[in-house]
C-alpha cells in the first residue's frame, strides 16, 4: 500500500471530528505529514501488561520495515491513538496524541488509564498522511479485590522464523476467550540465515537444510541490526493477528540478545565490556518492539524486566528475568570460556534483589501465584541413547541448584499450595512437578510446572525424539508429559481449578499447519498435585 496524503479536513473527519491536541504544530511542520513511502503501520499494533484501568498500546511506524529506519524520515511524528468501547469506534472513551521519535525507531508506547476493569476495548492509531492502523482488541485486568469467574491465558515463545511458519499464532488469534498471552521470550533469534548458520540448522523431510523462511542478513550486533530483525518478525501476519487480538505480557530469554547469554557474559568468551555494548543495543530494540511500560525503559543499557501483574484476587503473576542477573553458567566442556567451574553455594539465577523482591511478592492472598519465567525449573536427569547419564543442564535452574532450593524453601515456608511455574526455552512441551527436595523427585511437590514448547523453533516436531527421549528414558518420576511437538499452551483459571491445555501443531515447516489439544491437566489451589484430565 502506498501512502496517500490526506488533507487535514478529511483526516479530522476520519478521526471522528476530534482535532489533534494542541502544541504539536511545530513538530507537525517539522514532519511535513506527506512523506510516507508506504503504509506506516506495516508492523501492526499491540497491547500489553493490562492493569485494572488500562494497558500499554504499541505500534512502530515503519512503511518499509526492512529499510534503514523502517523507511521513516528522521523526524518526530505525531501519532494519535483512540480507545473505544466498540469495534466500530462509535464510543471513543479515551484518545490522545504522542510522538514517534527516531531515537526509538518511531515506536510508540502509550499507557492508557481511566478505563473500566475486566472489560474489552478496541484501539487504533492514526497519523497524518496515511490510513488508520489496524484495529486491536484488549481487555483490562479485573479490579483490585475483584475475583473474576474465569480468566484465560495463552503461553508462547521461541518463534525462530527461519524454522517455520507462525500458523500457531493464527489459531491462537481465533480463540476469542483468551484474555492475555504470556510470551516467555525468544521473540527473535540473533543468528544469520539458516544456510551456514551451523548449530541452528534444521532439515526438511528430504534431509536438505530447511530454507522455507530465512533471516534477512547475518548475525545481528548493532541496534540497527536488531531493529531490522524485529521488523522482519513483526511483519508476520499471523503474529500480528495474535497481537491485535490480545494483550501480551512480554519477557525476554536468551535469543533476544545472544544464545545462552548470562548477565555480563556471552557464550563466545567476548570481554564483558564489549558484550555489554551488544546487550545494550539488544535491550533498546527489545523495548522499542514490545508493548511494555515505561518501567521497562532501558536505562544505561539495563532493562528492569521483572514485574508483577495482579488479576484481582484470582491470580498474581510474577514475571521473572532469569538471564540478566544470573551468575555465569557452569562449564560443561573442557576449555569452555566464560563459565564457572564449581557449584558455588551462592550461585544465583535471579540475583539478590530480584530474589528478595520475589520472596516479598509471594506473600499475598491471591487464589493462584504464577511464576512466569524462561527456563526449566524442575531438576531433571538425562540419559543418552545408550542409557548413560548426561551432564547437568547448566543453563536452566539445574545449573543453579542453590537458587532453586531457596525458592522452593520460601514456597514451603509460606505454605503456598497454589504456585504454578511456566517457562519455555527447551523447544518441547513438558509438564511435571517441582519437588520440595531435588533428590526426592517423587516426594512432596511445591507446584506444577508447565514448560511450553516453541511456536516454530526446531521445526516440525515429533512425539518422541532424542531431544525428549533423554528425559523420558531417565529416572524422572515427576515428569508426566514431554514431547517434541511445536505449539503453545492455554491456562483456564478459576478460583476452584487451574486447567492447562497442551496445544500442538501438525507441521510448521510448511504453511497451513493445524492445531489440536494433545493433553490437559488440572490443579486445585489447595494442593500442588497435578491431575491429567
Ligand atoms: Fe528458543
Ligand atoms: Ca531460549
Amino acid at each position: 500500500m502506498t501512502g496517500v496524503a490526506l488533507d487535514r479536513r478529511k483526516l479530522l473527519t476520519a478521526a471522528g471530528g476530534l482535532a489533534f491536541v494542541g502544541g504539536v504544530s511545530l513538530q507537525t511542520r517539522a514532519w511535513g505529514a506527506d512523506r510516507f513511502s508506504g503504509y506506516p503501520f506495516a508492523l501492526g499494533v499491540a497491547s500489553g501488561d493490562p492493569w485494572p484501568d488500562g494497558f500499554v498500546l504499541w505500534t512502530r511506524l515503519a512503511p518499509q520495515p526492512l529499510e534503514p529506519h523502517g523507511g521513516m524520515p528522521l523526524a518526530v511524528v505525531p501519532v494519535r491513538w483512540e480507545v473505544a468501547e466498540d469495534e466500530r469506534f462509535g464510543r471513543i472513551v479515551q484518545a490522545g496524541e504522542t510522538y514517534a521519535r527516531p531515537e526509538l525507531a518511531h515506536s510508540v508506547h502509550v499507557e492508557v488509564e481511566g478505563l473500566q476493569p475486566f472489560r474489552h476495548y478496541w484501539y487504533r492509531f492514526r497519523v497524518e498522511g496515511a490510513e488508520a492502523s489496524p484495529i486491536g482488541r484488549v481487555r483490562t485486568a479485573p479490579a483490585r479485590g475483584q475475583t473474576p469467574d474465569r480468566m484465560r491465558m495463552a503461553v508462547a515463545g521461541c518463534q525462530a522464523l527461519y524454522h517455520g511458519w507462525f500458523d500457531a499464532y493464527r489459531h491462537m488469534s481465533r480463540d476469542a476467550d483468551l484474555d492475555v498471552v504470556f510470551h516467555y521470550g525468544d521473540y527473535i533469534y540473533e543468528g544469520g540465515t539458516a544456510h551456514g548458520a551451523g548449530r541452528y540448522e534444521i532439515r526438511d523431510a528430504s534431509g536438505a537444510v530447511f530454507d522455507g523462511r530465512t533471516h534477512v542478513g547475518g548475525e545481528i550486533y548493532s541496534l540497527d541490526d536488531y531493529r531490522r530483525r524485529y521488523a522482519q518478525y513483526q511483519s508476520d501476519p499471523d503474529l500480528q493477528a495474535a497481537q491485535a487480538a490480545f494483550a501480551f505480557i512480554s519477557s525476554f530469554d536468551d535469543h533476544e540478545v545472544d544464545n545462552d547469554w548470562a548477565s555480563a557474559y556471552d557464550q563466545d568468551g567476548t570481554p564483558p565490556e564489549v558484550f555489554a555494548l551488544r546487550r545494550q543495543a539488544a535491550m533498546q530494540a527489545w523495548y522499542e518492539h514490545m508493548p511494555v511500560r515505561r518501567s521497562q525503559f532501558p536505562r544505561l543499557g539495563e532493562v528492569t524486566m521483572y514485574r508483577r501483574l495482579d488479576y484481582g484476587g484470582l491470580m498474581r503473576m510474577h514475571v521473572l528475568d532469569t538471564r540478566s542477573y544470573r551468575d555465569d553458567q557452569l562449564c560443561v566442556r573442557p576449555g569452555q570460556k566464560n563459565c564457572r567451574t564449581g557449584e558455588e553455594a551462592e550461585a544465583t539465577i535471579l540475583g539478590q534483589s530480584q530474589e528478595a523482591w520475589l520472596n516479598q511478592g509471594l506473600r499475598n492472598d491471591a487464589v493462584w501465584n504464577l511464576i512466569a519465567q524462561q527456563v526449566f525449573i524442575m531438576p531433571l536427569k538425562g540419559v543418552n541413547a545408550r542409557g548413560q547419564a548426561l551432564p547437568a543442564f547448566n543453563d536452566k535452574w539445574d545449573g543453579y541448584p542453590a537458587s532453586r532450593r531457596r525458592l522452593v524453601q520460601t514456597i514451603s515456608d509460606l505454605k503456598l499450595t497454589n504456585v504454578v511455574f511456566s517457562g519455555g526455552d527447551a523447544h518441547m512441551h513438558a509438564v511435571g512437578s517441582v519437588p520440595l527436595r531435588d533428590d526426592e523427585p517423587d516426594g512432596p511437590s511445591v507446584g506444577a510446572e508447565f514448560l511450553c514448547s516453541s511456536i516454530t523453533s526446531n521445526g516440525d516436531g515429533a512425539l518422541r525424539s532424542p531431544n525428549v527421549a533423554r528425559f523420558l528414558d531417565a529416572d524422572n518420576p515427576h515428569l508426566v508429559l514431554c514431547n517434541d511437538l511445536r505449539g503453545y499452551q492455554t491456562y483456564d483459571i478459576t478460583a476452584r481449578e487451574w486447567r492447562t491445555d497442551v496445544m500442538v501443531m501438525d507441521q510448521v515447516q510448511k504453511p497451513g499447519g493445524q492445531i489440536s489439544t494433545i493433553a490437559s491437566f488440572a490443579l486445585s489451589p489447595d494442593s500442588p498435585a497435578l491431575h491429567r484430565s
